[in-house]
């Protein structure tokens, strides 16, 4: 997971900023608000919902600003057409799922405690929405890495707080109050840096609590995504090493007043496939900055030798 760069703003697009749809006072507004002045109508009145029941018959209501495809299409933009928490590239293999990151219907508990409805009034908020793939927003039993267990993973309608006195029941309440209390990484206001730590064998380590329950609601450690986040972190390696064995090449060939064109072609092409490969659409760059950070801190004549060269790798973190 890496950090997003997402404004707060809402998109410039109809959804959020023509009122071209009929609200429920019969005035025009944009579908945006249509949706949340019908999620207050409806899940707000305390005649349909009370004490974590439904007490109605009446269908619940379809959210439509959240779904439209100008949304997903701005949300795929934002995203790079990746899963917000994996940074696997969905779009080539499945048509990815527009993400509540505060679930609207309903929420469970680190308890198991079902709470009904949930964050009702976020459910067309911009600043809820993020682009997720399959496995890390369903509930779906698979493998854990180096193990035989399958465990139900994929975030659902869980969504952790550290104080359930603090959780947020209703739209008349300050979402910043309920913010400090967030168990789980949200890569749009979060730096996932702070409560992750990705290793070279592809495997993910929590530095916190907030890291523990983002890889486990998220699925973070299931066993085919950390296979390709190590597959990933093999390339990677071998074109650190391809430099390793340039920069050599060079200083043996400076020390004995050879030409070294040649061998600085081929430095510039191992530089180029390694910025290519943390270009902002790439997948998987939370574990390729880690390895560069890490090639950094323990090739200190290598690197050195790069910034001499006029290249210095921590641009690319
Ligand atoms: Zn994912």
């Amino acid at each position: 997971m890496i950090s997003i760069s997402k404004s707060t703003s809402d998109p410039n697009i109809s959804v959020y900023k023509h009122n071209r749809w009929k609200g429920l006072d019969g005035k025009k507004t944009t579908l945006a608000n249509r949706d949340l002045q019908k999620a207050i109508a409806y899940y707000g009145d305390p005649t349909k919902f009370k004490n974590n029941q439904k007490l109605t018959d009446e269908k619940s209501i379809k959210y439509e600003a959240y779904s439209h495809k100008d949304t997903k299409e701005v949300l795929k933009e934002v995203f790079h057409s990746k899963c917000a928490y994996c940074e696997s590239y969905i779009a080539h293999i499945e048509p990815g799922d527009v993400e509540h990151f505060r679930p609207k219907a309903k929420v469970v508990t680190d308890q198991g405690n079902s709470l009904i409805p949930g964050y009702y009034w976020l459910g067309a908020s911009w600043n809820n929405l993020l682009l997720s793939c399959i496995n890390c927003n369903r509930p779906n039993r698979l493998l854990i890495n180096s193990t035989t267990d399958e465990v139900l993973m994929g975030k659902a309608n869980f969504f952790p707080i550290s104080d359930e006195s603090k959780r947020l029941r209703n739209h008349n309440q300050d979402i910043a109050l309920e913010n400090p209390f967030v168990q789980l990484i949200n890569p749009c206001s979060d730096d996932p840096e702070q409560h992750l730590d990705f290793l070279p064998n592809g495997e993910v380590k929590a530095l916190d609590e907030k890291g523990e329950k983002s890889i486990a609601i998220y699925g973070l450690y299931r066993a085919d995504l950390v296979l390709r986040r190590k597959k990933t972190a093999e390339g990677l390696s071998r074109t650190l090493e391809f430099l390793v064995m340039e920069i050599k090449d060079i200083q043996e060939k400076q020390a004995h007043g050879m030409p070294i064109d040649l061998s600085l072609d081929k430095l510039a092409m191992h530089l180029e496939s390694l910025k290519k490969a943390l270009e902002e659409k790439a997948e998987y760059l939370a574990i390729k900055k880690a390895l560069i950070a890490q090639f950094i801190a323990s090739n200190p004549i290598s690197n050195n030798k790069l910034v001499d060269l006029g290249v210095d790798l921590t641009d690319l973190l």
